[in-house]
Parts: C-alpha cells; structure tokens; sequence
C-alpha cells in the first residue's frame, strides 16, 4: 500500500499503514461478526491510521530509507500497540454499526493530507528557491512535512484527482505551509545526499 508517486516526484511511505493493516487483522479474527469485505477493512484502517502519530519514511526502489516495514505487532512500543489497539476496536466498532460496503466501486486508501501537500508544494517551488528538487530532497521535504501534521485518511474511489491549492480549507493551508516551509529549511540545513 505504499504511496506510490513518482510521477510528482517523491515517494514516501507511512510507516503506520502497515500497523493498521495488522491491528484491523486482529481484531476483526477476534470478532466472529466483523465484517471481512475489503470497504469495512479499508474504513478500520483509515479510522486507525488518523488515530496514530504519522511516521513517514522515504522510498527508494519501494524499501524505506533508515527504517524498516512493521512487519509484527511484537515489536511496537507498549504505548503505541495499545494505542494502536484500542483505535481498532473503536474503528470495528463504528464500521460495525454504520457499514459502507454494498456499492462496486474499487476503492483505495487515500491521506488527504498528502492530497493537500502535493499541490501547495509545486505552489511553493514556483516562487521559493532552493538548492535542490531532485526526487529524494522531494521526499524528504514530503517526509518531514506529512510527520509534522495529523494524517486525514480516507477510502476514495481509485482514480480521484488530487485537490487544487484553491479547493483546500484556509485553515488547512496555513498549516500545511508552515510545514512544508520548516521541511525545506530541515532538508536545506542536511543538504542534497546525491
Ligand atoms: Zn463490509
Ligand atoms: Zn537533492
């Protein structure tokens, strides 16, 4: 489920994703009447993941820079599982009571968040200048911004476009300027690693 983007130049991954998917599994195997359609499983992520700290890593050639995938709930912090834990069980808990599944539509999950930064980023690098746009400077700039603000996921239909810098909240936007601004200046300080 990586967020594949390299055609905006960067590509980064939350961390977190993996330990939605996990938790959601543990759950829902706990739970003989928990709905196992792709939609429900989809909707108890995201729930989960706006419920956890984001924790965003660069891609390079699909494996994450520095970190490694969660790959077992074994090895989280307490406080993170049980956090992560109890996300699940009020997620299992809403799905169960208001399910989304029935239509056809293939649906993905989404961090609009990330659909917020794609485009105030290219608004910022027409008039900002900086040493260096080459993908992994990109990403970087994308990493330390996603970590610096509450993740927003959602499950859309595959294929939606992403947002314009017009169509985004104003309070959002302030916010999501003021991360990537400190995100360029983290990156410019560390300089280009190419
Ligand atoms: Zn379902
Ligand atoms: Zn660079």
């Amino acid at each position: 489920m990586a967020l594949k983007q390299e055609d905006q130049g960067y590509d980064v991954h939350n961390r977190m994703e993996e330990v939605a998917v996990l938790v959601v599994k543990k759950v829902v195997e706990e739970d003989k009447s928990a709905c196992t359609c792709p939609r429900c499983q989809l909707d108890m992520e995201a729930l989960v993941l706006n419920v956890l700290p984001p924790d965003y890593v660069v891609l390079e050639n699909g494996a994450p820079v520095g970190k490694s995938l969660i790959t077992s709930l074994d090895i989280l912090e307490r406080e993170l599982f049980h956090h992560a834990l109890a996300g699940a069980y009020r997620a299992l808990d809403i799905v169960k009571s208001a399910p989304r599944h029935g239509d056809d539509v293939e649906i993905s999950l989404r961090n609009y968040t990330e659909d917020m930064i794609v485009p105030t980023l290219q608004e910022i690098l027409k008039h900002r200048k900086t040493e260096c746009t080459c993908s992994e400077c990109l990403s970087r700039v994308m990493m330390y911004a996603l970590n610096d603000l509450k993740p927003k996921y959602t499950t859309t239909a595959k294929g939606d476009v992403y947002a314009r810098v017009d169509e985004i909240d104003a309070r959002h936007l302030a916010k999501v300027y003021a991360a990537l601004y400190g995100a360029f200046e983290h990156v410019e300080k560390d300089g280009c690693h190419l």
